[in-house]
């Protein structure tokens, strides 16, 4: 695993990358990450992600953090079983 650059996080609202308004705010959905793991495609669906999104276009920023929460969905879906938060 290589070691991720330091990304500092800015303060919301952020610049939407596709349609350049400043409106992506943190969000909470539901969805479904598909990752490689063991040679095998994974599919996961994650009840509750945070990831920035922008409430003009609908545009869903993925950082670090959401990157993380993902890969630790893999994880727990590999090993069988739910984290408990
Ligand atoms: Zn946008």
């Amino acid at each position: 695993m290589k070691p991720e650059p330091a990304i500092k996080s800015k303060p919301f609202p952020w610049r939407c990358p596709r349609c350049l308004e400043k409106s992506v705010h943190l969000a909470t959905i539901p969805y479904t990450a598909q990752g490689r793991g063991d040679g095998q495609l994974h599919v996961v669906e994650i009840p509750a992600l945070r990831i920035p999104q922008c409430n003009k276009c609908g545009e869903l920023v993925f950082t670090e953090s959401v990157d993380e929460q993902i890969q630790e969905a893999m994880r727990a879906r590999r090993m069988g079983s739910v984290p408990v938060k």
